[in-house]
């Protein structure tokens, strides 16, 4: 598989989970719209080099850029910062706060 995603067969491209890590939607849905572009000769542009990650929990949860112990481990001071999540379902129930976290 090359850059563009596609495979020795010109005409077969792969995308998402079968290519592995980080098998999320986010990666999979750039790939994906990358490897049609090529195939139908239209300019992709480069893959971005940050993904956002999105985890559908319940609160959700996301991420982009280094993690923590990445900037730690580059010397990059990190202030961290906790705050209250709280989510309310339409019939008014809140389903989560950030207490587990
Ligand atoms: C339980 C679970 C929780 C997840 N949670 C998250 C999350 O919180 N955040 C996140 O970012 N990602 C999450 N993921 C991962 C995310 O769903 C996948 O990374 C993403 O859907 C991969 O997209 P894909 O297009 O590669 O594959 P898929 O979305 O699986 O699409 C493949 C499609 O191909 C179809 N197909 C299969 N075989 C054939 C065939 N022979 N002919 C025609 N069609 C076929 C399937 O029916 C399916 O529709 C989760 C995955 C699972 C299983």
């Amino acid at each position: 598989m090359n850059a563009d995603y596609q495979t020795s067969v010109p005409n077969i491209y792969r995308v998402g989970d079968v290519i592995g890590f980080p098998s999320l939607a986010s990666t999979s849905i750039e790939q994906g719209r990358h490897a049609a572009c090529h195939a139908v000769n239209v300019h992709a542009t480069h893959m971005p080099e940050l993904f956002p990650y999105g985890i559908y929990t319940i609160p959700e949860l996301s991420m982009v850029g280094p993690t923590e112990e990445e900037l730690t481990e580059k010397g990059v001071p990190v202030r961290g910062r906790q705050g209250a999540i709280l989510r309310r379902s339409p019939a008014g129930r809140s389903s989560a706060t950030a207490a587990a976290f």
